[in-house]
Order: C-alpha cells, then structure tokens, then sequence
C-alpha cells in the first residue's frame, strides 16, 4: 500500500494539563521536564504543558519545558482572562489554548455570563493572542452540551478573528460516536479552520468519539498516556494512535515503537499502573495462555492477534504463558528456544506436569518448566550450578542500617558479599547481585502467597535481567522471607548462565 496520499491526523497530547487533573496525581517539576522530553521522543505534534494561572510551579515547569527547544508545539492553557494569557506568553509558549464555557448549564452557574458576553470575550482574546504573533487555540468547553446553533456563533466568531484551530471538547464524556460523528460534519459545514476534538472516558467511548470525529474530518485529536484525565480520563494516545494507523489507514506523526516505554514511564511517575488487560500496552496485550492459541501465534502469529498490530509495533513483546491451557507446541517452543532438546515421550511428560500445577491454580513460571524439564530430561546436575549459597546473616533493627552478608560459591571458588538496604530483604538481595558483579537486574519482586500467622509460608517470585537482555522468574517457598527471597533470585541467576551456557555451546 502507498503512503502518498494518506490523510494525516496531528496528536495534541494533554498529559502534562488534563492527565495531571487525574484525581491524586502531581508531577513534580522534574517529572514534567522528563514527560515532555518523552512526549517529544514518541512524536506528538504539540505538547499542552500546563496552566499558567494556576500556580507558581505550573509557570515555572511551562517555562522550562518551552526552553527545551522541542520538536513539538508548546501550548499554555488560559481561560478568557487576559492575565491568564499574558502568563502563557510570558512562559514563551508556541500557542496558547483559550476556553470559556459555553453551554447553558456551564455559563449560568459557573462563569454567569451571557451568550453575547462569552462571544466578546472570546474574539477579543483569540485577537490579544495573535496580537502576539503566536498560534491560538479556541475551546468552546462543555461544548457537546451546547445548543448547536449557538456554539456554531461561537465558532465563527473565532474563526473571524484569526483562531488556528478550533477545539470541540466532550468536557463530561456524553457523546456517543454517531452524536460526535454528526457534530464535527455539521460544524465542518460552517467553519475553514481545522477543527479538534477533547473525548472523556466517562462512558469508555473517549476512543471511539475521537475516531468517528476523524473519520467525520477533525484534523487534530487531544489524547493523554495512559488515558490519564479528570475523572474516568481522556482519549487514550495509544488507543488513538493504533486504531488510527492499523485499522483506519490514517498517518500521524507518532512513532509507536516508543508506545510502551512511554506508558511505562507514565505509570511509573503518576502511580497510577495499568490493568495487565490494557489494550496495546498492558502487560497481557500480546500474551497468549489458551493451547490453541499458542499453537497457532507460534505457526503464524497473525492466527490470534490483530496482525494489522504486532508487538514490534507498538515496543512490546509476545508472551506465551503456560498454564493449565498450555499447549505442548508452546512448551516444546520454550524449550527450544532455552537450548533443551527433548523426545516425544519426555515432552508429554512435561507438558503433563505443567497442566498439574496449572489445574492446582499455579502459574508456572520459566523457571519452573525448565526445572521440570531437567528432573524430566534427567540434565539436573548440580554442579552446573553457578552459585551455591553457604551461609546468609542479617542484620536489621530501628537503630542499624539493614545490612546483609552473604557467603557463596561461585564458579566453585568461595566469595562474601556484604551490602546495605532499605530493609533485610533488599539489602540480601544487593549482596547476591554482588557475587555476579551486579551484571543482574531485579525487574520484578513479588510476595504471591502468605497464610496463616507470623510462620506463615512467604512464596517469592522474582524477575530479573541480564545485561544481554536475558530475563527470568523464579520462585521459592520458604516461612522465612529473606531466605525465601534469595533463593528465588539465585535460582533465577543460576538459571540464566546455564541456560546461556547452553545456548552458547548449540
Ligand atoms: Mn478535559
């Protein structure tokens, strides 16, 4: 397929204004500075860095961020108010986003002003804007509640005087998809200038109204990561971006192969994690657990995923999850690729075991196939063992710095590794790291199940990652969580050099 010719749609992303109103998120000045940096990467046409007006820290962060010298636009929100603009300006924002109410319900009981009053104003601030030489946005807020006929004067009295483009906000989330649909072609009909739509989540249509918007001939579309935003959130960037490249033929200047990273980093710095069935990103969005769909994404990966999307993509990465839908091709395609051969009878025999631990509600991690695999295959040698814990001691209390010694073999020769933590746990498990040279990083620590009382058992998963990008997750069942915990890692650890070891004599 040709892309000449293909229809463009801009990405006008308001994480940093509308995602930071996310009910208990702030983003510290430096957070802001490395999210616009990251929105920049990703390639959003322009960045709406915040609201001036309303503090200290807001205008300071606007600043700097429009001193970064980005590829992206940056745009200051300011209501009809002209120090709100002047504010914007003084930040030397690239646009600045004008709004004021204008539905019946907003204008009355919120800014008390009338119709004609809301239309001065506005022409008069969209001209105090582009007095200033720079590019204008005009929002028309709450404008899917707004009596059409009258947001349309609205709208064409911006146009008169000079506005870039004109925003068309579903502020409370009510529009359906046709609704949205009809008003973008109605509004279309009337105004030259390009027009963009802000979708809430409210109903969980922010995606599907700023689609129809589109295809309805909106040139521009407000998202945020994650769908961050005042109440259920706004429009989602990836879901957005995704359904406007794979399924509608539609460019944009985003480069998905960052969608990933950029969501993680969100969730990192707002606290606020994805659900593992989010669409594109989440951590199960290319993961396949049922055997008939392993055997068919191993064949042809296109037989149970979208296809017109792959992990590559969007910067994620397939997962085949074994449980008790496990599938034999998919076990026998793990092996594989961890460098066991295995016959016909030893593979059954393995892929009995796995669905035993599934059926008893267990989620079998690598580890634990390939420690099946070996006791199956009859490969489980001790000596291939990297580490061998002889001896752990810690130290912890109110009045110490938590500190661990650990003692070990590896490689056969004897080592002691010492290291200080936050607490017993973290400070054991710094000093296993040592004993490898800190080649090792933990990227996932868990406590799956505690029962009964201070006895109780604690099972550890851990997930950790080499420098070659080898990863790993083990487990390990213990009633004293520090050993629990080492061992877990050094099962992990011993599990990625052998398995590298046997990937390097194939
Ligand atoms: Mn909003």
């Amino acid at each position: 397929m040709s892309d000449i010719g293909k229809r463009i749609v801009k990405i006008f992303d308001t994480t940093l204004r509308d995602g930071e109103q996310t009910p208990g998120v702030s983003f510290p000045l430096e957070y802001k500075i490395q999210i616009a940096k990251q929105l920049d990467k990703l390639g959003v046409d322009i960045i709406e860095a915040g609201f001036p007006m309303a503090s200290k820290g807001e205008m300071e962060a606007m600043k700097r961020i429009a001193r970064l010298d980005l590829d992206a636009d940056v745009c200051g929100l300011a209501r009809v108010v002209k120090s709100d603009v002047e504010k914007c300006l003084d930040c030397g924002v690239d646009m600045v986003h004008v709004f004021v109410s204008t539905s019946e319900i907003q204008r009355e009981h919120t800014i008390r002003k009338s119709k004609e009053e809301v239309i001065d104003l506005s022409v008069s601030m969209v001209e105090f804007v582009k007095d200033h030489g720079v590019k204008c946005m005009f929002s028309a807020m709450d404008a899917t509640r707004t009596e059409v006929d009258y947001l349309k004067a609205v709208y064409t009295s911006v146009e008169s005087a000079g506005v870039d483009i004109i925003n068309v906000p579903d502020t409370v989330g009510v529009a359906t998809p046709t609704f949205m649909r009809e008003l973008i072609r109605e509004l279309k009909k009337n105004l030259n200038v390009p027009l963009d739509v802000h979708c809430h989540n409210d109903f969980g249509l922010a995606t599907a109204n700023s689609i129809m918007a589109v295809e309805a001939g909106a040139e521009e579309v407000q998202v945020t990561v994650n769908g961050l935003g005042e109440r259920a959130g706004n429009a989602n960037l990836a879901e957005v971006v995704m359904t406007l490249h794979a399924l509608e033929n539609i460019e944009t200047s985003i480069r998905t192969e960052y969608l990933v990273e950029t969501s993680r980093l969100i969730e990192r710095l707002s606290g606020i994690k994805m659900p593992p069935n989010t669409p594109i990103v989440g951590d199960n969005a290319f993961s396949h657990e049922s055997g008939i769909h392993t055997h068919g994404v191993i064949i042809k990966s296109d037989t149970f995923e979208p296809g017109v999307m792959t992990p590559e993509m969007v910067g994620h990465r397939r997962r085949l999850v074994l449980g008790k839908h496990a599938g034999k091709h998919a076990i026998e395609k793990l092996l594989r690729d961890y460098g066991y051969t295995v016959t016909e009878e030893q593979l059954i025999e393995i892929v009995e075991r796995i669905k035993d631990l599934g059926d008893k509600g267990k989620k079998v991690t690598d580890v634990d196939l390939f420690t099946i695999a070996e006791v199956v295959i009859g490969d489980l040698s001790e000596k291939e063992k990297v580490i061998h814990i002889n001896e752990v001691t810690v130290l912890t209390g109110n009045r110490v710095t938590p500190t661990a010694v650990v003692n070990a073999e590896v490689q056969g020769k004897r080592m002691v590794e010492s290291a200080t933590g936050v607490g017993p746990v973290d400070a054991a498990l710094k000093a296993v790291q040592r004993l490898v040279g800190g080649e090792i990083r933990i990227t996932e620590f868990r406590i799956e199940a505690i029962t009964g009382g201070s006895d109780a058992l604690a099972e550890v998963v851990i997930g950790v990652e080499d420098n070659e990008g080898y990863s790993m997750t083990a487990r390990a069942a213990r009633d004293d969580i520090v050993m629990a915990s080492v061992e877990a890692l050094v099962n992990a650890i011993n599990r990625i050099l052998v398995v590298k070891r046997k990937r390097a004599v194939q």
